[in-house]
């Protein structure tokens, strides 16, 4: 049956879940105090690379991150379908680089397990590295290749899934400066600082770095906080860089609009946005020793976001219990654009009162409340 749906954010994550729950029939409202994906989603370099991000073994995270990058070709031709726009989803493959005979030996070990789960992936070295990754450093022995992981472009991404919703008939209100949520224990009644109340039969939250200013109106802990990442992007030729590629200390993403984003910093600044000095030397240091060719470039775009953190980790993604009218999609770090298919499609399963098909046991919004 439908319900009304409201949704407390409109980053990636809660366009996500509006235009899955949207699919299924419900009536949603997205309410979102700045600009949809005017946070940290708009800020992502659009790496969808569960492999290089989970670099010690197979956890409850890492299939997570797994299920929803397999959800991705489907995913895109549906948002791109709806929307009429494009986001330039690449699956270009990955490489993650490694400087020392030493490494090598921890990449074998990766590799032993992440076989089990990824068909082509194996280590290419010396001649054969060269050979596939041209411009890469010398001075890399090796690097774990990936063919499987992807990309997309970022604020295109957001503006095109925030299309979507808009064209499947979700009701998106912007620029509200801020929404509280006023009832929430059986129906669900949100309003704005202007006055509006926006009321629904469920509810789900998707305010990102923000959620922790939640724990009073739920008594729960939501142990969520903000890292800054700075980024920047240099201007390059086409084809110069094939590969998203990895270092221990960052990443080179290559776009098709001729720009190679190279990421990010993991900075304590609170709700600090903004692009220091400092942050990007340190960038650009590792750029080089990736790619040597960077040494004598300069970044002509240079922007920061601020990642929703947890104090484990991993996303608060699940209903509350005895209130399973309320579903928390917050917390998704480093990860949230690779995430959104499986959050969107986790949320719709909930609000439908549907076992999801990933588990969720160590994803509880709870497990941080005694
Ligand atoms: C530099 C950088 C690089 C990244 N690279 C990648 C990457 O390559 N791959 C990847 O998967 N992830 C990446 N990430 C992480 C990814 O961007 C985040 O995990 C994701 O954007 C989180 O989405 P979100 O919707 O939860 O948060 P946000 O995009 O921050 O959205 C939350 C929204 O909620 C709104 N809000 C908050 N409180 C309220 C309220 N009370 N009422 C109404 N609205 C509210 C905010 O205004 C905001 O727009 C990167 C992040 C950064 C900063």
């Amino acid at each position: 049956m439908s319900k009304r749906v409201v949704i407390l954010g409109g980053g990636v994550i809660g366009l996500s879940c509006a235009f899955s729950c949207r699919l299924r029939g419900h009536r949603v409202t997205v309410l979102e105090k700045g600009r949809c994906g005017g946070q940290a989603s708009g800020a992502a370099a659009g790496m969808l690379a569960p492999f290089s991000e989970n670099t010690e073994g197979a956890d409850d995270f890492f299939r997570l991150c797994l299920a929803s990058l397999r959800l991705f070709p489907q995913w895109a031709e549906q948002i791109g379908r709806v929307s009429g726009q494009d986001f330039e989803y690449s699956q270009t493959g990955s490489l993650y680089a490694a400087f020392h005979d030493a490494d090598v030996l921890a990449m074998e070990s990766r590799l032993g397990w992440q076989r089990n789960y990824a068909g082509g992936a194996r280590i290419v070295e010396g001649e054969m590295l060269r050979l596939v990754e041209p411009a890469i450093s010398g001075k890399a022995v090796a690097a774990l290749h990936n063919p499987e992981e992807s990309h997309i472009y970022a604020p295109h991404y957001v503006k095109s899934l925030e299309q979507a919703c808009r064209n499947a008939g979700v009701e998106i209100y912007e620029n509200l400066e801020q929404a509280d949520i006023e009832q929430w224990r059986q129906d669900v009644a949100v309003r704005s600082k202007n006055g509006s109340t926006f009321a629904g039969e469920r509810l789900v939250i998707c305010s990102g770095a923000w959620a922790q200013e939640l724990e009073r109106i739920f008594g729960l802990n939501i142990p969520v906080y903000p890292i800054r990442g700075q980024i920047c992007a240099y201007s390059i030729p086409a084809g110069t860089v094939r590969h998203m590629v990895f270092g221990s200390q960052g990443y080179v993403v290559s776009k098709a609009n001729g720009t190679l984003v190279c990421g990010a910093s993991e900075d304590v600044s609170g709700f600090d946005d903004s692009v220091t000095d400092n942050g990007i030397s340190r960038l650009r240091r590792w750029n080089k020793q990736l790619f040597p060719f960077l040494e004598e470039r300069q970044p002509f775009h240079k922007w920061a976001g601020l990642r929703p953190a947890t104090q484990d980790g991993y996303p608060l993604l699940g209903a509350l219990r005895g209130f399973g009218h309320v579903v928390f999609a917050a917390g998704h770090y480093r990860n949230g654009i690779l995430l959104s298919p499986v959050t969107g499609s986790i949320a719709a399963d909930l609000i439908d009162g549907r076992l999801p098909a990933v588990p969720l046991d160590s994803f509880s919004p709870e497990r941080f409340t005694n």
